[in-house]
């Protein structure tokens, strides 16, 4: 509602109400008038000499009733009763209306009603009896008596006279103006039939403050819209400046004053200061138009790289960075897929390892350079002759043939019936192998032998069955070089290295035949040692040194790393322990923990080695793969936080970029470091994507405020190029290789020294 409607609403409330005021004072005066009028015609009809006084003197029932009747002529008078002077009701009686009646004159109780009245002599108002509701508004109800008076002129205490004699004497003794109180006549009218009879008499003044209210109202109707229409128009337009255009000035509105004038005056320097601003918005809004334009291009650009970068993780994991064939992962892989397949349909699927032992003797005389271009030239070959062995493969998949190791390829071979058909196929490749190899102007040529097994008649999983094949190869290398060997459960005992292993493992006298070897990170741009990598070595008696990757595995899978896990990190805190009594000591040495260490235990095993040996928060680092958090080991990421928070254990993640490569692992530990894969740094010198892989992983790691180290820095080019990434902490053989325990303090030193 507008201001002006509002003003004029109450304008016209309070004219009502004072009309309302004035009309109920009209309505009472006019009531009580009416009251008077009836009182004094009631008087008029009772004085004089008549028969009323001798009525009442003689107590004649009868003429007293007959008399009521007569007496009440106006029509809204409802009871009359006649009394004599005593007290005693000589008559009463409800007057009867004939036709237009009021229904109130039918009720019962008025005869009690008139009781009442007599006992309690004349009294003004008197409530109907309780449960007599017959009207809508209560007071209506309300019986209003009148009580007069009716004289007469002869001394009632005379008894002498006769009736008529009495009647005589009235008309003859009024002229002596005696007067004696001889009863009383009494009518009653109810409120409501009172009330009407004096609304219709007030009608012509209800009728005139009716038309005065109506002209009130519209004078004031009109000269409120006169007062507000410039206030309105005002509204108006600044409604507009808020929605629509800015209009070009605001005009005077007619019948304005000076404080319109003024308002106006406000309004037109609001709307030049918006129109300044709007001009600005304008420019800033096409401004960030641009921006976000860019952006989204920027995204769209950030997305791709994602997704190349997704790609070229795959690739590096999956992939020999040398000869582009697949790597021992991507093999396993495919051949646990292969191996349910082929058991789905009652078929034999045979894989063959081809073992070039003469790489590294070329690597040795002739050069990295030269071992790879042979292994390249060896794997096109292997490529080519499987494309044309039926036995192998009708459609050979990429993954079909792969570089497990150094000098180990690996040939799926899918048309198997029988081990005679493995072993010919397989013979085939070996001659293509033996052919010399021409590099530059050199002819080499290489030995190599093989072993075949088959699935499920040897193994029923891709490891087993890799396992069987080498051990077929162990034996072929041994018994008959240059041959084909296939396995059988014999050969096994007899020469599964594996076999041996695990016995001595199992015998083996930890304090006597285990020690550590460290190997330290290095800041490449100061020289300082920011910490040490802890590294098993076996020298088991018989067979001399066993490196970890032969015997780690078989430990965990037997269940003896525990053990393993738990001598490792007592010693290496029983070595920093014994380093830091001396010159000099690095300042944090890392343990690698297997997937299987990580439970409750584990954390009250660092927990009372870190009291025992006195290491403090910051000092002890532990290298996890990132399988432990994907395998989600129970409990894992809570032992991880304990370690964390509340011993001060420096957490990495090894090998990041082999495994799953999960960023979400990643935001969701809360880790200290991360360390890029050995092989990015191998696969840089190959492939400019892994560059930029290694590069994007870097960025990664900082962004989540994590140090970043780079594992296997051979060369002085790998160095610079990691040191262009930003990389502040680089491992590999180029500053150092893992060194023991007496080694350490020589290195500490010069390092100092620098
Ligand atoms: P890792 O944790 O990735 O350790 C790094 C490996 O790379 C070490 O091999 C190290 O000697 C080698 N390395 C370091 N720099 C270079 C380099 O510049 N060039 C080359 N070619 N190699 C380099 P290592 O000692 O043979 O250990 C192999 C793996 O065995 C380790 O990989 C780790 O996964 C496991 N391992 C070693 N010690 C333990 C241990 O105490 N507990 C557990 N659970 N695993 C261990
Ligand atoms: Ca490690
Ligand atoms: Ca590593």
């Amino acid at each position: 509602m507008t201001m002006g409607g509002r003003f004029t609403l109450y304008a016209a409330l309070t004219s009502l109400c004072c009309t309302l005021m004035l009309l109920a004072t009209l309505v009472y005066q006019n009531f009580e008038q009416q009251k008077l009028l009836w009182t004094s015609v009631l008087e008029a009809r009772l004085t004089g000499p008549g028969h009323w006084p001798s009525t009442l003197h003689f107590r004649n029932t009868s003429l007293a009733e007959q008399g009521l009747g007569q007496l009440a002529p106006a029509h809204q008078i409802v009871w009359s009763l006649a009394q004599h002077v005593d007290g005693e009701v000589l008559a009463s009686l409800p007057i009867e209306k004939g036709e237009g009646r009021s229904p109130i004159l039918e009720r019962s109780g008025i005869d009690r009603l008139a009781t009442l009245v007599s006992t309690r002599g004349a009294s003004d108002l008197i409530l109907l009896p309780p449960g007599q509701k017959l009207s809508l508004l209560p007071f209506m109800d309300r019986l209003v008596v009148i009580s007069v008076p009716v004289f007469s002129a002869i001394d009632p205490l005379r008894t002498d006279l006769p009736y008529e004699a009495y009647r005589q004497q009235q008309f003859d003794d009024v002229q002596t103006g005696a007067r004696y109180l001889s009863g009383y006549i009494e009518q009653g009218a109810y409120v409501g039939d009172l009330l009407l009879a004096t609304l219709a008499a007030s009608l012509p003044a209800i009728a005139w403050m009716a038309a005065v209210l109506s002209i009130t109202l519209l004078v004031i109707h009109f000269q409120t819209r006169s007062l507000t229409a410039p206030l309105l128009h005002m509204a108006r337009v600044a409604e507009s400046i808020d929605t629509e255009e800015l209009p070009k000035r605001v005009d005077l509105p007619p019948g304005s004053d000076e404080s319109m004038v003024r308002i106006t005056a406000v309004l037109n320097g609001m709307v030049d200061g918006m129109r300044q601003m709007r001009t600005k918005l304008d420019g800033d809004r096409s401004l960030m138009e641009l921006r976000a334009d860019s952006t989204s291009r920027k995204l769209d650009r950030a997305q791709a790289e994602v997704d190349k970068t997704r790609h070229q993780i795959h690739r590096v994991s999956y992939f020999d960075p040398i000869t582009g064939l697949a790597n021992r992962r991507l093999m396993l892989e495919h051949l646990s897929l292969l191996i349910q397949i082929a058991a789905r349909e009652r078929k034999h699927l045979g894989i063959a390892l081809l073992d070039i032992s003469d790489i590294r003797k070329i690597q040795e005389t002739k050069g990295r350079e030269t071992a790879d271009r042979v292994l390249r030239q060896l794997a096109d070959r292997l490529v080519q002759a499987v494309r044309a062995s039926d036995v192998i493969s009708h459609e050979p998949l990429a993954q079909d043939i792969a570089r497990l190791e150094g000098d180990e390829f690996c040939v799926v071979m899918h048309g198997i019936y029988e081990t005679d058909g493995a072993v010919s196929a397989t013979r085939r490749l070996l001659e293509v192998l033996t052919e010399p190899v021409r590099v530059g102007r050199e002819k080499l040529s290489v030995n190599s032998c093989a072993g075949v097994a088959i699935a499920p008649l040897h193994a029923r999983n891709p490891e087993e069955l890799v396992r069987a094949a080498d051990v077929a190869l162990s034996c072929a290398r041994s018994e008959n070089p240059g041959e084909v060997a296939v396995f059988d459960v014999d050969m096994d005992k007899r020469g599964s290295e594996r076999f041996w292993l695990e016995a001595d493992l199992r015998a083996a006298d930890f304090d006597r035949e285990f020690y550590l070897v460290y190997q330290p990170q290095v800041d490449p741009g100061t020289g300082s040692v920011l910490g040490m990598e802890a590294l098993l070595r076996w020298r088991q008696p018989d067979r001399g040194e066993v490196p970890p990757v032969k015997f780690i595995p078989i430990a965990e899978q037997t269940g003896l790393m525990e053990t393993i896990g738990a001598w490792v990190l007592r010693k290496a805190c029983s070595d920093l322990s014994s380093l830091k009594e001396g010159p000099s000591a690095p300042p944090r040495v890392s343990v690698n923990i297997s997937t299987t260490q990580l439970n409750s235990d584990f954390v009250k095993l660092v927990r009372t080695a870190m009291q025992d040996y006195h290491i403090e928060a910051g000092e002890l680092g532990l290298e996890l793969t990132e399988s432990i958090l994907v395998e989600s080991v129970s409990g894992a990421t809570a032992h991880l936080k304990t370690l964390r928070e509340e011993l001060g254990i420096h957490l990495s993640i090894d090998d990041f970029g082999t495994g799953y490569s999960s960023l979400a692992y990643l935001s969701k530990l809360s880790l200290d470091e991360l360390k890029v894969d050995r092989g990015f740094v191998m696969a840089m010198e190959y492939d400019e994507a892994a560059v930029q892989l290694t590069e994007a992983i870097v960025a990664i790691g900082k962004k989540l405020d994590l140090l970043v180290v780079v594992e296997g820095v051979e060369t002085a080019e790998q160095l610079s190029a990691v040191e262009r990434m930003g990389v502040t902490s680089v491992q590999g053989y180029y500053f150092s290789k893992p060194l023991t325990l007496e080694q350490l303090p020589d290195f500490l030193a010069k390092a100092g020294e620098a």
